[in-house]
């Protein structure tokens, strides 16, 4: 099992840190996509004890869409500080980055360009974006849109959109990444969307430390827990819980790799 987007520099694992990684060792979990954001020192200087523990971690980095405020009137330090959290973990990819309009924690306009610096940077780098997108998926496109020039491959991090959204983001090439929320007993929704989408643009991630899926909910989450958010996929599709993670391992491989945006797939409506 490959978990795309988790948070395991996180100051929620800095005291059982290695039994974390054997829990998730021994359930299957084979490689980790861990998320740095890239102006918090405390989350790189644990990285060094993730690596050590857990070779297999790859890292992705970014700015967050919550700390956007931060680059009110100096944008052009986006870049220099993503470039520099780039370079000092060797990152496969940028993120999380987006667009956060459900708390609303940097002004809309700070968030826009914060956002499409990033995007311009990705492209320069030929690196695939993770994105953090949250009642604003009208302008998380057009700004991937106009800053990604046609050329920006990525991921909707988390997706719990309807089908109209996962179509869209499938039209622009991108993966849509399917939390343990699928789990929840009210998320009918979201499995009928996740029971519609073609195979080849899946991923799954826990976001841990958040968003643990049942029967752990409201715990902390840690990526031994996507045993249970691929059970639940796999169900809905009508596979072994064993198909479903080799393909969705199979999907991590293509997004770290190429995906021509001009051959996307198509949601089965
Ligand atoms: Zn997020
Ligand atoms: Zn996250």
């Amino acid at each position: 099992m490959v978990d795309s987007h988790c948070h395991i520099a996180d100051a929620a694992f800095a005291d059982d840190f290695e039994a974390v990684v054997a829990r998730s060792r021994s359930a299957g979990v084979t490689r980790v996509m861990c998320i740095l954001s890239s102006d918090t020192e405390e989350e790189f200087a644990r990285v060094p004890i993730v690596q050590a523990a857990w070779p297999e971690v790859c890292y992705a980095t970014a700015v967050h869409p919550h700390r956007a405020a931060a680059y009110a009137g100096r944008i052009p330090d986006v870049q220099r500080v993503v470039r520099a959290a780039v370079a000092r973990v060797k990152a496969v990819a940028l993120g999380e980055m987006g667009l956060e309009y459900h708390y609303d924690k940097a002004p809309r306009d700070v968030q826009h360009e914060v956002f499409a610096a990033q995007v311009a940077l990705a492209v320069e780098l030929d690196l695939p974006v993770a994105i953090h997108t949250r009642e604003a998926t009208d302008d998380t496109h057009a700004i991937l849109r106009d800053a990604g020039q046609g050329r920006v491959r990525g991921v909707m991090h988390c997706f719990t959109g309807t089908l109209d959204e996962a179509t869209r983001a499938l039209d622009l090439g991108f993966y849509l990444s399917i939390p343990g929320i699928v789990t929840f007993p009210k998320a009918g929704a979201l499995r009928d969307v996740v029971r519609a989408l073609p195979d080849e643009c899946l991923l799954v991630e826990t976001d841990a430390p958040y968003l643990a899926p049942v029967p752990f909910r409201g715990k902390r989450n840690e990526p031994a827990y996507l045993t249970q958010t691929i059970a639940a996929i796999a169900d809905l599709r009508g596979v072994t819980a064993g198909a479903m993670a080799d393909r969705l391992r199979a999907n991590f491989d293509a997004y770290l790799g190429r995906r021509r945006v001009d051959t996307p797939a198509k949601a089965v409506v």
